[in-house]
Formats: C-alpha cells, structure tokens, sequence
C-alpha cells in the first residue's frame, strides 16, 4: 500500500465510523466536541483505533502544542495532550494550511523536492512553507501578506488592510462576483461565466491571480523555492484562470533565476490535501516522527 493510499484507507476508514455512530464516541468529532463546543465547526479532528488526528484553521503549534490560534480561545492549550487523553490514544495537532503542505510536499504536486510553498485559497488563504527538506511548523499566516498597501480591510479578526486574504480568497472572488452579476452571484459563478468566454470575469479574475502573484514573487525573494503549489476549493475552481496570471505576475516580481524558472502549479491532492495532510500527521504520531 502506498503512503496515498494508507491515508485515504484511514480517512475512509474514520468516515464511515462516523457515519455509524451517533453517541459520542472515541471515534469521531463528537467526543472533543463536547468538550470544546465552538471550536470544531470547520475543522478536522480524526480518531481511529490507532491514532487520532486533529488540524485546525490559524492553529500555531510547536511539538503539538498551540502556540496561539487568531480565531480559536486556544492560546497555549496542549491540544495534542487532551486528545490523547480523550481518545487514549497517540494524537498529532496541526494548522490545517501546513497539514495541507505537508501533503503536496510528501504525496502530491511537490513530491521530492527541498524547498518550496504551498498556498490554499479558500474562505481565507492559507500556506506551509517547506525549507531544506523541512516543513516549517510554526507560525506561517501567507494570506496576510500585504499585497495592496491601504487595500480592503482583512476579513475575520485581523485588523490588517490590502492582505492577500482580503484580495484572492474565494472569499474576495465571492465580492467581484457580487460586484459584477448581482446579490446572488459567487466565486463559482465568476469562475463559471470566465470559462464560458465573460471577458470581464476573465479579467477580475487575472487581477486576482495579479495579487496572488505579486505575494508568491515577494515570497520567491525570501524562500526561493523550486515551486509554488496552490491548492483550496477556490484555487481548484479557478485553476489557470488565476494561476497563470500569478505566475506572469510573479516572475515580474522576483530576482533572476526565478524571474524566468519559477512556476506555480495546481494542488495535486485538490481541495483534499488537508484531509491527507491530517492522515501523515496522525501516523507521525503513531510512529513518533514528529
Ligand atoms: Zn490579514
């Protein structure tokens, strides 16, 4: 069984658990829920027989412990501890953007490289960072990089202005698609009237590509990596319609060789990649490798 297939047979495997069980359980969300009860809403949190696994959004952890988290009351919580404790288990905690970097790095677009970012578009925008064959498990906020100086304001809790998040989520898509075909329309509408021939939702966009590209070439000039993955349930949808643009964009941005070599690349594990990553977390903990 490859690494792939040993995590998909594990979430499919948790899946149906949870399907078959409606009391709280050691095998599903609901244990942790009820003890956390406003935390798990978005989140994955995993238990099987073996393991458990639990990646959350804006999580930042070191050795499984949580440093901080912008939008979770979980400040210098051992999340790791508690569940492992609750489930009796070995359990690993991880922010689901470097859970999603971790798997286009190990099992996806990025397999058997060194260096290189991985970026999720979404309802915000993640990203993981992997460095010298290590992927950075600390703090790695990417969608609050400014990218348009007095922009619009940061959605959610940051009080930031211009930051990628604001300017290239699915959630800012959502707006230009608002903006251009009324109170109905959203990010997949835009997408959808782009491939049909819209020359104005090509264009919006391309322009949102333009933000993500001049972000992904500032970051080229700090981490120089070999590739760029961007994955989420938006950058999936938009695909080359936003990608290219980013690419163009980014190498206008960056230092020579990666003003002519950088390249930014669909996910390989799409909008899923989070689910794997959770799947390689928890067997780190198994196995004790983290
Ligand atoms: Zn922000």
């Amino acid at each position: 069984m490859t690494e792939l297939e040993r995590c998909i047979d594990f979430i499919v495997r948790l899946a149906d658990r949870a399907a078959k069980t409606k009391e709280p359980s050691r095998y599903g969300v609901a244990h942790l829920n009820a003890d956390l009860p406003r935390v798990w809403s978005r989140n994955y949190l995993f238990a099987d027989r073996d393991l458990a696994a639990v990646t959350a959004d804006e999580l930042v952890t070191e050795t499984d412990r949580i440093l901080g988290a912008a939008n979770l009351p979980l400040d210098d919580y051992d999340l790791a501890a508690h569940a492992t404790e609750a489930f009796g288990l070995p359990a690993g905690v991880e922010n689901d953007a470097n859970a999603a970097a971790l798997a286009e790095w190990r099992l996806g677009a990025g397999r058997g490289l060194s260096n290189l970012l991985v970026l999720t578009l979404g309802t915000g925008v993640g990203g993981g960072i992997v460095l010298d064959d290590h992927l950075y498990r600390g703090w790695a906020e990417i969608g609050h990089v400014v990218v348009q100086v007095n922009g619009p304001p940061c959605p959610g809790s940051c009080h930031g202005h211009g930051h990628l998040e604001a300017l290239a989520s699915g959630t800012a898509a959502d707006a230009v698609a608002r903006e251009l075909y009324g109170p109905e329309a959203n990010a997949h509408v835009l997408v959808e009237r782009a491939r049909a021939g819209d020359a104005l939702a090509v264009e919006r966009l391309a322009e949102i590509g333009g933000f993500l590209g001049a972000a992904i070439g500032s970051l080229a000039n700090v981490f120089d990596p070999e590739l760029v993955v961007v994955g989420g349930g938006f950058g999936e949808a938009a695909g080359e319609l936003v990608l290219g643009p980013a690419q163009e964009a980014a190498r206008r941005e960056a230092l020579a060789p990666a003003d002519s070599a950088l390249r930014v690349v669909p996910a390989e594990l799409g909008a899923g990649a989070g689910l794997v990553g959770a799947a390689l977390v928890a067997f780190e903990a198994l196995d004790g490798t983290r």
